[in-house]
């Protein structure tokens, strides 16, 4: 009798079941807002990028619905086959007016944006410096890339100086951040690592996923931020997040654009997001352009959430954006803190190792412009419930 050369399987999911680490998916019969429908409740929302509130947007809404009268839904084939259509070329366009970058190219996903971009630059005679903390699509691009990667300890451009002058043997090299770092909210000292890319002559690539429509003038992200506007070489982006559709983006030299036209595979080998996600982008920036309203109430409710939670006695972390970090200990101290909330009426997720340090396990909560004053009050009373009786504050 021959074994079943799948019973691994069953057997390493039963492991994450029996140490608490198999991540279960809650399903939404709503669409994504500051509340969301689980179980047949209503709760309050704090688990989504959604920082902007676009993702149900009416505006956004509506267009996608005008683009699918007008387009219909699936693009048919890869774009460099069957040709673009007429949003994608716009929306990129928009993008890089909005940006100030010189063209943007656009993929189905933040995660193919990387994937293109790092190994249509980089080959194995390269060296790539990458901050420790990067986000797994980085991690992944770099290795399809085969270059060597060289890690740097976390916003430590001391220590990036270091690990440039310790490898002299190289083609081309590139240096590549989280611009916003998830877990904790921190920020990317992207002046200074722009600095040290300048003077040893190397590329700078910044992915600001979590910065994009949430840091700078009006959400233009962190390359407007610090004022370094044609000075990072590539700026990668995602749409999924606060624009509150799907999809990735590549800001910067014409010339950058047109080689992943060429070279990005999964731009040559992928089709591209559909015609409704393609104008729901544009109508996202088009609001953006309109008027930093929405911005401004994502810090807004966020400045209030990080006092209030601080007021309540709760370790917050040291973060600079509208991620905050409810730091806990314990994985399983976090993930019963999560469960109490959702009873409690509030939906925020528990994260622990390996994802954050040991220790470091936290329930991270997620503002967005989506949120009322009230809403804010009724999650602080809810956080400060749960935390009294799990004896936290
Ligand atoms: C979320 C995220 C991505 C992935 O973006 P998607 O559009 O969801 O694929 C990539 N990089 C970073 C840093 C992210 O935070």
């Amino acid at each position: 009798m021959t074994t079943d050369a799948l019973a691994w399987i069953d057997e390493e999911l039963a492991a994450l079941d029996a140490s608490g680490l198999r991540t279960t998916i809650r399903t939404l019969e709503s669409p994504m807002d500051g509340w969301v429908t689980i179980e047949g409740r209503r709760l309050l929302n704090f688990c989504a990028n959604n920082y902007l509130g676009l993702a149900n947007d009416p505006r956004v809404r509506r267009a996608a619905a005008a683009a699918i009268d007008r387009y219909g839904v699936g693009p048919g084939a890869v774009r460099t086959i069957a040709g673009t259509t007429a949003l994608h070329v716009e929306l990129e366009q928009k993008l890089a007016a909005f940006k100030h970058a010189e063209a943007c190219i656009t993929f189905q996903s933040g995660f193919a944006a990387n994937l293109a971009t790092v190994p249509a630059l980089m080959g194995p005679e390269d060296v790539i410096f990458s901050d420790e903390l990067n986000h797994a699509s980085i991690i992944d691009a770099c290795r399809l890339s085969r270059a060597m990667v060289v890690r740097y300890a976390h916003n430590d451009v001391e220590d990036l100086r270091r690990k440039i002058a310790g490898t002299p043997t190289y083609r081309r090299r590139l240096i590549v951040s989280d611009g916003v770092f998830s877990m904790d909210g921190d920020i990317a000292p992207l002046d200074e690592l722009c600095s040290a890319a300048e003077d040893h002559g190397i590329i700078l690539m910044v992915d600001d996923a979590h910065g994009e429509g949430v840091l700078g003038r009006g959400g233009r992200g962190i390359v407007d931020h610090f004022g370094l506007h044609g000075r990072v070489h590539i700026e990668v982006g995602t749409l999924s997040k606060a624009f509150g559709v799907v999809g990735g983006l590549v800001a910067g030299r014409q010339s950058i654009v047109d080689w992943l036209r060429q070279r990005g595979r999964p731009f040559l080998f992928s089709s591209a997001m559909t015609a409704p996600d393609a104008a729901a982008c544009i109508e996202a920036v088009n609001i953006l352009e309109e008027s930093d309203e929405l911005v401004n109430r994502l810090w807004e409710n966020a400045r209030v959430m990080r006092q209030a939670m601080q007021q309540l006695g709760f370790n917050t972390g040291h973060s600079q954006t509208p991620i905050i970090p409810v730091i806990l200990g314990e994985a399983p101290l976090a993930q019963h803190f999560s469960r109490r909330l959702f009873e409690e009426g509030l939906f925020a997720m528990a994260i622990g190792y390996p994802t954050v340090p040991m220790g470091k396990a936290r329930i991270r909560v997620m503002n967005t412009a989506a949120h009322s004053p009230a809403d804010l009050e009724q999650a602080l009373t809810i956080f400060e419930r749960v935390g009294r009786a799990l004896a936290v504050i």
